[in-house]
């Protein structure tokens, strides 16, 4: 049944009896990562037996084409983190752990801490340079992407980790802090209109406990593992809505380690797509480095944007460094991940999507002959024009609108708010004028 209070649309989900027992018989969940991991292995199975042409070997579409940069970045700007709930590793962690030492993991509100920049970073900062080192650059700066035994050896040796780290540590250790998409996924949740969580806490132990997560909630931090609906069936699960971005204005607990994985995004997505270009001609090493310095280059260049976006705003305003560190960063979130969905994702799929689906299919025994295009040239040609005029724009005004409210969280006297995010704001049009403006003479629109 819909419901509307004062504040938002809720639709409990469990007031239907079916979806009822899928989210709270605790057959359910175990049952869907049989089949993940079944898939998962026969994933890795084909990425060293299949064909080498990585558009057709299903390990490498099933992975990239599909899961990371489809199925993760889609249900995530939409849902948050349902994808935990699949997850063939999550699984793996959670069935692991069962035979470990238990022992504990640094938490990140008692371990320690290291003070970077004028801010508090925690072992929080251990996902985000796993993305750094272990996701992002493999795939696709060394080229993990384009060679189906490299995906193969790549998703092993996580798998190892995975079980290595699960062997000693309890309360899903690897998922809280190692997985390299745990922390992308926990900023980028925030940006979903629609969650799935219960109304209220509910008394279960939770994996992540530290950060108060003791209700099931695709936001956040929680990991989906079911516990808390499963304990305790007769706690309301509902799909609620919100403005998007909401909940990077109204965290529970902000943390700055969040923040500069906000501005590594940034980082990694649009400004290296171009920044990159720049650096590589004064780069005097041959592959990896090519891609490699100009990455880090990106990335330095970003924080050190931020930085400075921070510092003269704070100084303009007198708003606190590391609260305005810590809330303004989201203003970057949005555009960042349009800009993926804009040049990557939908073109992709309107382009390629049916031979795609085609290498999925096929890689379980399913035939099928799409066209190659799911899309007309008419159609892909709207979305280009979209894409490189009005669409980055989008993302741009939904960051300054994100990062107002943010402002506003911190002080009641407008002006101070108005001084402190226009270094960003400047920062922000300045810089996607100049991504696109490049993409543009590349010809890429
Ligand atoms: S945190 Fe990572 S490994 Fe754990 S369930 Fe989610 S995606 Fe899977
Ligand atoms: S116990 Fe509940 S809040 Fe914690 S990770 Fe599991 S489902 Fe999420």
């Amino acid at each position: 049944m819909a419901t509307q209070d004062s504040t938002r649309w809720k639709l409990s989900l469990t007031s239907n009896r079916l979806l009822q027992f899928l989210l709270t018989n605790r057959y359910v969940q175990p049952t869907v990562h049989v089949v993940s991991v079944s898939l998962f292995a026969w994933a890795l199975w084909t990425a060293f037996t299949g064909t080498s042409n990585p558009n057709e070997n299903f390990a490498s579409v099933a992975f990239f084409s599909v899961w990371w940069s489809s199925v993760m970045l889609v249900s995530l700007v939409l849902f948050g983190r349902v994808w935990c709930y699949v997850c063939p590793m999550g699984a793996i962690v959670r069935f692991t752990q069962r035979f470990g030492l238990e022992r504990h993991f640094p938490m990140y509100s008692t371990g320690p801490k290291l003070k970077l920049f004028g801010v508090s970073l925690s072992v929080i900062m251990i996902s985000a340079a796993v993305f750094v080192v272990f996701g992002r650059m493999p795939m696709y700066k060394l080229g993990v992407v384009f060679d189906p035994q490299l995906i193969g050896i790549y998703f092993l040796g996580f798998t190892a980790l995975a079980v290595g780290v699960s062997l000693v540590y309890q309360r899903q250790a690897f998922c809280r802090y190692v997985c390299p998409a745990t922390g992308v996924m926990s900023v980028t949740a925030r940006l979903s209109p629609f969650e799935i969580r219960q109304n209220a806490d509910t008394g279960v132990q939770c994996a992540t406990l530290e950060y108060k997560s003791d209700y099931l909630s695709t936001d956040r931090r929680c990991v989906s593992c079911m516990k808390c609906t499963t304990q305790n069936p007769e706690r309301d699960v509902q799909l609620r809505a919100r403005w998007p971005g909401a909940a990077a204005v109204r965290q529970r607990i902000p943390l700055p380690d969040e923040a500069l994985l906000v501005i590594i995004l940034w980082a990694v997505f649009p400004i290296d797509h171009v920044l990159g270009d720049h650096v590589e001609v004064f780069v005097p090493f041959g592959d990896p480095w090519l891609s490699v310095i100009p990455y880090f280059a990106s990335i330095a260049a970003a924080i050190g944007a931020y930085l400075l976006a921070n510092a003269v705003g704070t100084w303009w305003s007198g708003l606190d460094w590391s609260d305005s560190f810590t809330m303004f960063a989201y203003a970057y979130l949005p555009y960042s991940i349009m800009y993926m969905l804009g040049n990557h994702v939908i073109p992709n799929w309107l382009e390629e999507g049916g031979a795609t689906l085609n290498a999925l299919f096929n890689g379980i025994g399913i035939p099928l002959s799409l066209p190659e295009a799911l899309a007309s040239e008419s159609t892909i040609a709207a979305w280009d024009w979209f894409n490189a005029t009005i669409w980055p724009w989008l993302g741009v005004l939904w960051g300054a609108v994100i990062v107002w409210f943010a402002a506003k969280r911190l002080t009641d006297v407008d002006g101070r708010a108005v001084r402190a995010i226009v270094p960003h704001l400047v920062l922000l049009v300045l810089t996607t004028a100049w991504i696109e403006g490049h993409l543009g003479s590349l010809g890429l629109f």
